[in-house]
């Protein structure tokens, strides 16, 4: 995989071929061994109007095929991503460093997404309505918008771009992705999985913020499809929407997680470790702030401590729960949040510091605090390996603190009552709500976020809709003279009706 990474290295895939781009290079680093893994370059403006030139062609030959070709092919994807799924899962954690177990898994999700697309689509394109002139048809076609440019993260690279383009080519489009600069050979070797599809229908070109931007605007891409941080989401968003270009924003979250006495401790202090840790904090849906009852507090925080210590640190091909900070520039902004907090009162209760057990690598201890909800670091999103606990006093006080935030992406809670768990799913301001089952999610239902999380939906049918143009038709069965046309009737005067 080494030597495939390297052959890999400044490339874009185009036109079902792996092109060696003319684009500045950057190398990729592992961020285990911190040894340099390849480089990725910066697409060139030319690059970007050829991969859109070919993308545009090969959506037309795309959605002349049947419905029923086009679901066949999506199966076909989603056959090679899970044979491919330990190589690109080694790419992968050789590039940001999560623990192999869940890059391989990666490959897997993301070909269950390309099978429920692959039905769902076929299953409807547009609805008729009822007649609003007697005899006639009328309805609405679900048409696709073109080519979609999908812009995905670090953290999930193959389930997210998974996710965009799996629906976007069931609504019958193109797609141009554009990874994260630091998986970038993840993609690139992915694309193994797609060579099948017509050339060009599906393509990565590579590099970071500009290559994205020469993308969205481009004047021959039709619809954007967004994964990050909210401020690399507000400039997709303002450059889009220049050319009134459909967006879908996934950005950043700052989930709370709710322990009601009810709960299971145990179990719900083992939920917690994996929701908080879970890919070393770097998930959006990741829990970033506990809000837990007084009167299971000191244990919930020893229980939650103790799973913490317990987590095997190290890098993602070795047997580990978690693996190194994607980056040096990830594992640097991290440190600041923790140093912030403690200088605002927090306490450590185990973790703070980088792991001493390496020569190599940017690996930080999971970190427990106890914190108070006034402070900063319950008002961000961290999208590192911390737990910061408050106590709360009523379930009243933990709703209210979870819906003070400007970030919408999930919440959960941990209770056996029936009052509580309805209450909520009803006031939780968020796009997700789970109970006693963190950060899962189901291919057949709507993913997303409100507030500064994003807008639009990905997964489920409603992941189709931002994909698809409707167009209007009405057809009559023969072309007879329409009684609202003119000369009006003499009935209809002002005078006439109003004497
Ligand atoms: P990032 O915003 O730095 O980068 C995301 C992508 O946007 C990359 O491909 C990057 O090159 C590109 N980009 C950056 N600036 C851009 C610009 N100005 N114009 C066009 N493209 C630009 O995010 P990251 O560090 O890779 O990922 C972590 C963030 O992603 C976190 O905030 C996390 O919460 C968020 N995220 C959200 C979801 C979700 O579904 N809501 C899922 C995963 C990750």
């Amino acid at each position: 995989m080494q030597q495939r990474m390297r052959e890999l290295s400044g490339h874009n895939y185009i036109a079902n071929e792996w092109q060696l781009s003319t684009g500045a290079m950057t190398d990729l680093i592992d961020p285990a061994t911190e040894e340099i893994v390849g480089q990725f370059a910066n697409a060139t403006k030319s690059e970007v109007d050829l991969a859109v030139a070919y993308a545009n062609a090969a959506q037309k030959q795309w959605w002349a095929m049947s419905a029923l070709d086009r679901a066949t092919a999506l199966h076909q994807v989603a056959d090679r991503m899970i044979e491919l799924s330990v190589e690109t899962g080694e790419c992968l954690t050789r590039e940001m460093g999560k623990p192999f177990r869940e890059s391989n898994w990666e490959g897997g999700a993301a070909a269950s997404s390309f099978r429920y697309y692959a039905e769902i689509a076929r299953h409807e394109q547009g609805r008729v309505a009822g007649p609003a002139i007697a005899g006639q048809l009328h309805m609405v076609i679900k048409e696709p918008v073109g080519t979609v440019v999908s812009i995905v993260p670090y953290n999930f690279p193959l389930l997210l771009a998974g996710w965009q383009v799996a629906a976007a080519l069931a609504a019958g489009n193109a797609v141009i992705i554009k990874p994260s600069e630091i998986t970038s050979l993840t993609l690139l070797y992915s694309m193994q999985a797609f060579d099948h599809l017509p050339s060009g229908l599906v393509q990565v070109l590579t590099g970071g913020a500009q290559t994205g931007q020469d993308l969205v605007g481009h004047e021959s891409t039709h619809a954007i499809a967004f994964t990050g941080s909210v401020k690399a989401a507000q400039a997709v968003a303002a450059t889009a929407a220049l050319r009134f270009k459909p967006a879908l924003i996934e950005a950043s979250g700052n989930d709370a997680f709710i322990v009601m006495p009810s709960a299971d401790i145990d179990t719900a202090a083992r939920g917690a470790a994996f929701a908080a840790f879970l890919n070393c904090g770097q998930v959006c849906t990741s829990a970033e702030r506990f809000y837990v009852h007084e009167d299971v507090y000191e244990e919930f925080v020893l229980k939650l401590a103790q799973h913490a210590q317990n987590l095997r640190v190290g890098s993602g091909l070795e047997l580990v729960d978690i693996g190194p900070m994607s980056s040096k520039r990830e594992l640097e902004r991290f440190e600041k949040i923790v140093t912030r907090a403690i200088e605002q009162g927090a306490q450590i209760v185990c973790g703070g510091n980088r792991s001493t057990n390496f020569d190599t690598g940017w690996f930080y201890e999971p970190t427990v605090l106890k914190v108070s909800h006034d402070m900063e670091v319950m008002h961000g999103e961290c999208f590192g390996p911390l737990a910061p606990i408050c106590k709360v006093s009523s379930f009243e006080q933990a709703i209210a603190f979870t819906n003070d935030s400007q970030l919408g992406l999930g919440a959960n809670i941990y209770t056996t009552d029936l009052e509580e768990t309805f209450r909520a799913v009803n006031e939780i301001e968020t796009g997700i709500v789970w109970v006693n089952t963190p950060l899962n999610d189901n291919d057949a239902i709507p993913f997303g976020g409100r507030k500064f999380t994003g807008a639009g939906r990905e997964l489920g049918a409603e992941g189709l809709e931002i994909f698809r143009n409707s167009k209007m038709v009405m057809i009559a069965p023969t072309a007879l003279a329409d009684p609202e046309w003119f000369p009006y009737p003499d009935d209809d005067t002002y005078l006439a009706v109003n004497p």
